[in-house]
């Protein structure tokens, strides 16, 4: 390994010579935060722990090739229930390699996936600039209330068709909230933008506020130079100097304030 970055992205970069560059990821599922042991059982603790880092490979449009699973089980676990948490981490999609079992009084899950970056490169998120649509792979809010946080798909194949087929400039998945993961991406890129509040596709039944704010929708939020856009992909705003400002219909306009997931809050 020539390189290795802490670029602040959704994945670890490593440069492996020879080989290509690697994209490491990591990510927890703990009870009572991220899923509920006794209610959503052991199978949504298991593909959450996958799915989210399959979601960060897809976040820098990469291809996820291995997982490992490393999981804390309750000291009354059954047999059946252990096997559904592995059960679980297998349906996300991703070749299981390896994992650790403990047992404790608070069960949890950590997903490690180990991914490819494509041969264009890994999408960072910080290569927005002024003038790029800002784009959306499909609708936000209500993923709690809904459990769409537990069953999600994670967008792998649509980012790699973004980064073949647009000119991809900045990329992330959205975990911590529409107006929290674009804050990102601007800070990153030192940018700012207009968001147009009608054109935010929505999950039935969800708020503007719920699209913005809610997070764990796992969807992808990108960048790129203005052009044809997949079927899949909304257009949404443009990413502008500086500020990021919230366009209503009416033409008010108010600043689009990051109301998500703030990490270490
Ligand atoms: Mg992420």
């Amino acid at each position: 390994m020539e390189r290795a970055e802490a670029t602040g992205d959704d994945c670890a970069v490593l440069d492996c010579p020879g080989w290509g560059t690697l994209l490491v990821t990591t990510d927890s599922v703990i009870d009572g935060v991220h899923a509920r042991w006794h209610v959503d059982g052991p199978g949504a603790f298991g593909y959450k722990a996958i799915a989210r880092g399959l979601s960060d490979i897809a976040a820098m449009a990469g291809e996820p090739r291995w997982a490992v699973l490393a999981a804390c089980l309750p000291h009354d676990v059954t047999e059946e229930e252990a096997q559904a948490l592995y059960a679980g981490a297998e349906r996300a999609g991703c070749k299981l390699v390896g994992g650790d079992t403990a047992f404790g009084p608070t069960p949890y899950a950590v997903g490690t996936v180990i991914g490819k970056a494509h041969r264009k490169g890994p999408v960072l998120r910080s290569g927005a600039r002024v003038g790029d649509w800002i784009v959306v792979t499909g609708p936000l809010g209500g993923s709690l209330a809904s459990g769409k946080h537990k069953t999600f798909v994670p967008r792998v194949a649509e980012a790699r068709e973004l980064h073949e087929t647009c000119d991809l400039s900045a990329m992330i998945d959205v975990s911590d909230g529409l107006s929290t993961d674009l804050h990102h991406i601007l800070r990153a890129s030192r940018v700012g933008a207009r968001v147009d509040a009608a054109a935010i596709p929505r999950t039935e039944g969800a708020t503007l506020g719920n699209a913005l704010d809610d997070g764990e929708d796992y969807e992808l939020l990108a960048t790129v130079r203005p052009g044809p856009l997949p079927p899949f992909a909304t257009r949404i705003g443009v990413v502008t100097a500086k500020d990021a400002i919230l366009v209503h219909p009416d033409g008010r306009e108010e600043p689009l304030v990051a109301r998500g997931y703030e990490h270490g809050r």
